[in-house]
């Protein structure tokens, strides 16, 4: 812990690595088996992923191009940042064969610069072979962060939003991934259909008990266009809405019965304006949110972990 009130991931990277590592978002066209037909073709219900990545990656363009293009972007915010990530973020990034996914990750690594992998991708796309070889990149000195989608820790919601996987495979996932020392960090979003706020906070003990290494979170945004969309709009009733205060007082009362050795790595975003149906925190920069969630950890004279 720093001298944060919580335990905050950027820290701890830059603890373990010396600097910051910067993420460069790459789209290497894969997709997911809760669109191709493999589980189902409609995706899991709130889902549109060109709502979470930068207009510099897309698949038609290679690996490499993806991730020069985003470094002279990120270059021009962040001078200062010199090691970086590849960030495999769009869909499902361990769809694949391994050995498709061994060409695309090898040629991240091998980009001037690029320290390691960021990996985001479903609970049931991790089989053995996989996460062996994931484990024998970070024995080898890369950086490895698999961030494994699991959204909710109640089956009901699960299902409900069409993610196709259980709770008891997100669990498995986790497991397996951290018995290869691999630390993974899972992500869940707040506000699913359904969901009291008292289920949320209970959803921490759950969250608790898994081997993980970090944790990311986001309020649920609704995105145009998707079947997320009609159910608020039928049925608003379902869903548990914050105003910016709110939530930041939820998340305080969150992390108070959060793990405190679990690194955040996030605790709310926002997807740009032009893809939800509505703003209704205004246009909030994530360096605002973080100032905003520490202030009130001071307020209330509170930290993560505090009501354990
Ligand atoms: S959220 Fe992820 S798992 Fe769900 S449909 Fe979209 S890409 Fe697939």
């Amino acid at each position: 812990m720093t001298e944060r009130r919580y335990n905050a991931f950027v820290d701890k990277l830059r603890e373990q690595y010396g600097s910051r590592l910067q993420k460069l978002v790459v789209d290497a066209g894969f997709c997911c088996p809760n669109r191709d037909g493999t589980l189902a073709r409609g995706g899991c219900t709130y889902c549109d992923n060109k709502a979470f990545h930068p207009s510099y990656s897309t698949p038609d363009k290679s690996v490499s191009q993806q991730l020069a293009e985003g470094l002279d972007f990120h270059r021009r915010r962040y001078p200062r940042a010199e090691k970086y990530l590849a960030y495999f973020q769009p869909y499902s990034n361990t769809f694949a064969p391994l050995k498709r996914l061994k060409e695309l990750y090898e040629e991240a690594l091998s980009f001037p610069g690029v320290v390691g992998l960021a990996i985001g991708t479903r609970p049931d796309c991790l089989d053995e072979e996989k996460l062996d070889y994931l484990a024998s990149l970070k024995a080898s000195g890369k950086v490895v962060l698999l961030e494994i989608g699991i959204e909710s820790c109640y089956d009901s919601t699960l299902e409900h939003i069409n993610r196709r996987h259980s709770w008891a495979q997100a669990v498995e996932a986790v497991e397996a991934a951290a018995s290869r020392g691999l630390a993974p960090c899972a992500h869940f979003i707040f506000g699913l259909p359904g969901e009291s706020r008292e289920m949320m906070l209970e959803g921490a003990s759950k969250i608790n008990c898994l081997p993980l290494g970090s944790v990311k979170f986001h309020q649920l945004q609704i995105v145009r266009g998707t079947p997320m969309e009609r159910e608020f709009a039928a049925h608003p009733e379902r869903f548990v809405t914050w105003s910016l205060p709110e939530y930041i007082d939820f998340f305080v009362d969150f992390l108070e019965r959060l793990r405190p050795d679990l690194a955040v790595e996030r605790f709310a975003g926002e997807v740009p304006p032009r893809f939800v149906n509505s703003t209704p925190w205004g246009l909030v920069r994530n360096v605002d949110l973080l100032r905003m969630l520490e202030k009130r950890l001071e307020e209330r004279d509170t930290y993560q972990g505090a009501a354990l």
